[in-house]
């Protein structure tokens, strides 16, 4: 069974598909108690947890909790990750020291989102960074690419409203994609996808379509929902045209 624990909801970034609705007015940090708690409470009703992923927010914003959290955890033999923006990666001695730490306090594997709405905020080359500094810290690394709904580039340029600005950043978020995909064979590194998640914010940018188009996607989520979220995009094609394809 896996488990994930929100150390904190607080995030700098507030990106606008945040199923958590993360953002800088949010606060609170997890206790490592509570996180006791729920996994002693779990374990009582026969469902003890195998793996733990720590998420946010930003989880990075408390990195002694998340240490604590983590300790406590591999403790009771859970496999513990790091769901993160790799947005505190923001030069080599800073990434280089808090991974070693996230070692040490026994996570083995990354979790990094990376797509259109985190560049607006988290520069590429922390995400590389950190994919450099974790497989040389022999951390398992994944990155996470979050699509809103490539289906629909066929609808591109039909006047509908914030249509085009969504396909725009799925295309953008294919483009990192493809050019980060070799990097990551490179190094060892896994990358896959997923649609945007019908929770948090994402609703509000669902509701802000024509309901015909809302519809559609919403029947697409739930189709996705059945497929498990991930497998590699590259290469397929959309409405009879790659997505990275120059419109
Ligand atoms: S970086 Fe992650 S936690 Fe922060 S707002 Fe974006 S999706 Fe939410």
């Amino acid at each position: 069974m896996r488990l994930v624990a929100q150390v904190t909801p607080r995030c700098q970034i507030g990106c606008a598909h945040c199923a958590f609705e993360a953002g800088p007015a949010s606060a609170g940090l997890l206790a490592p108690a509570t996180l006791a708690a729920w996994l002693d409470r779990l374990r009582a009703a026969g469902c003890a947890p195998t793996h733990l992923g720590l998420t946010g927010g930003d989880a990075m914003l408390a990195p002694r909790r998340v240490q604590a959290l983590a300790r406590l955890a591999r403790a009771r033999g859970l496999v513990v990750r790091l769901v993160t923006s790799a947005r505190f990666a923001r030069d080599g001695a800073t990434t280089a020291r808090a991974t070693a730490a996230l070692v040490r306090a026994g996570i083995t594997g990354l979790w990094v989102g990376h797509d259109a709405f985190h560049l607006r905020a988290v520069p590429e080359a922390r995400v590389v960074r950190l994919l450099r500094a974790g497989r040389a810290a022999g951390l398992a690394v994944h990155l996470a690419f979050t699509y809103v709904h490539p289906r629909a580039v066929g609808l591109r340029g039909k006047g509908l409203p914030g249509l085009d600005a969504r396909l725009e950043a799925d295309r953008s978020t294919h483009a990192r994609q493809r050019e980060l995909s070799g990097l990551c064979a490179e190094l060892g590194a896994s990358h896959g996808w997923s649609r945007l998640v019908d929770a948090g914010r994402a609703r509000a940018l669902l509701a802000a379509l024509p309901p015909a188009l809302a519809g559609e996607i919403r029947a697409d989520l739930a189709a996705a929902r059945g497929q498990g979220g991930e497998g590699a995009m590259l290469g397929l094609r959309w409405d009879g045209r790659p997505l990275d394809e120059p419109v």
